[in-house]
């Protein structure tokens, strides 16, 4: 029998993620070595938080919820305590546009100072869940500071993967053999195989979704140690975790998204023009692919789920128009439980607490679509246009923002 209580997902899974730094103050819980560091938010603080470190070379690190900084610009090298504050400067308030943060990149507002490392050898280390096997699956590369996605695609057998069952956890012989694979020596078998351990128990006591160590190094004097440190949660765990929760920084998500989530919507930006207003995150894809098969591109999905009511479609409405991208609002909603008479009062409701200056057009189907065209024709408001199905629907939004 499979063990159900963790590996059953919600289809609205989602993750949450933390810094470098605070997953690193995870890491030590665990006994997973770290460099020395501190987190800081203005730029004064840097030599002193360099000082409390000690050494004589530094890492100053932006902070953000995406990885690829050091390509970016956001991971410098300090040779002394000069050079720590100039570096802070630099990267406070900077852009940071990574391969993960998307062209319009991210603001740095915070910056971790860390002890610099001796690297003698790179690896990767990290762990994920392996749907297909519905087990969670560590993996070791010698591929270390690369990026990863590029190894498994270019050379995937240098990434050594063990299937871990979780009724009987990580075995002795499964780390030996990752040990072996990644050619490591008899005398660095007892470090990395405590490394391994606690980075499973981490992953596993804390409903982490995902965690990545890239690079894991190997010192000189042969000590493993975790340089860059990535862990996400899975979301629908965190109520069993509350200081977790606490690591939350609200101010690296997406300011609408988290909105829309306070109101049990879920809205998901995008970079093109028609907003969508859909029910059920299947006709959110397939809304999607006819606007673009029609030439168009959508802004946005925003599901209102199965409880569509004048408010949330009002709430909805100006969660979408926030973005001044939006020229056309497409309402796309098939009736099931919820009726789309309804729908359409609700629609007429939402123009009146929310001042929609766009064209909307409106696809209602299924449960009491006949009564819901009526009642949108009778209103008679200007900027309602009413379309026959799904591709017409597709087609006047495309229209409406001035077409392909
Ligand atoms: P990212 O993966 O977002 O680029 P990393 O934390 O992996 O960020 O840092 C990028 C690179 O900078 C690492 O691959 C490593 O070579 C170097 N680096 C990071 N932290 C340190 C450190 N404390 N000491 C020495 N080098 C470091
Ligand atoms: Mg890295």
């Amino acid at each position: 029998m499979k063990p159900a209580f963790i590996f059953i997902k919600n289809q609205k899974e989602k993750i949450m993620k933390i810094h470098e730094y605070q997953a690193k103050e995870l890491f030590v819980k665990y006994g997973i070595p770290i460099p020395l560091g501190k987190m800081i938010q203005n730029p004064e603080e840097a030599k002193e938080a360099a000082k409390e470190i000690g050494g004589g070379i530094w890492a100053v690190k932006a902070q953000i919820h995406a990885g690829g900084r050091g390509k970016g610009g956001g991971v410098k090298l300090a040779k002394n305590l000069t050079e720590v504050k100039e570096y802070a400067e630099e990267i406070l308030g900077m852009n940071l546009i990574t391969a993960q943060t998307g062209p319009e990149g991210q603001l740095v507002r915070k910056v971790y100072i860390e002890g610099g490392v001796d690297i003698a050898k790179e690896f990767y280390m990290g762990m994920v869940l392996d749907r297909a096997s519905e087990v969670p699956v560590m993996m070791v590369s010698t591929e270390g500071g690369m990026e990863i996605e590029k190894v498994a695609a270019e050379t995937p057998e240098k990434i050594i993967k063990a299937k871990i069952d979780p009724l009987f956890g990580l075995q002795s012989f499964q780390i030996m053999e990752m040990a072996y694979k990644i050619g490591l020596h008899k005398s660095q078998m007892k470090e990395f195989y405590f490394f391994a351990k606690n980075l499973y128990d981490l992953y596993m006591d804390l409903n982490a979704d995902i965690v990545e160590i890239n690079p894991l190094v190997l010192t000189a004097d042969d000590k493993f140690i975790a340089l860059d440190a990535k862990v996400a949660f899975d979301d629908n765990a965190m109520f069993k975790h509350k200081d977790i929760v606490e690591m939350r920084d609200f101010a690296e998500e997406e300011p609408a998204e988290l909105e829309a989530g306070k109101y049990g919507l879920s809205y998901v930006k995008l970079d093109g023009n028609v907003g969508c207003m859909v029910n059920g995150a299947g006709l959110a894809m397939s809304t999607m692919d006819i606007i673009k098969h029609e030439g168009g591109n959508p802004a946005n999905f925003l599901d209102v789920g199965g409880a569509a009511s004048p408010s949330t479609v009002a709430k909805g409405f100006e969660i979408i128009l926030k973005d001044p991208n939006v020229k056309a609002i497409f309402v796309n909603i098939f009736g099931g439980i919820v009726r789309c008479d309804r729908i359409a009062n609700g629609i007429l409701e939402a123009t009146k607490i929310t001042e929609v200056n766009v064209p909307i057009i409106v696809r209602l189907d299924g449960t009491n679509a006949e009564e819901a065209a009526i009642i949108l024709k009778e209103a008679n408001i200007e900027n309602i246009i009413t379309a026959v199905d799904l591709a017409d629907g597709a087609k006047l939004s495309v229209e409406a923002v001035g077409g392909k």
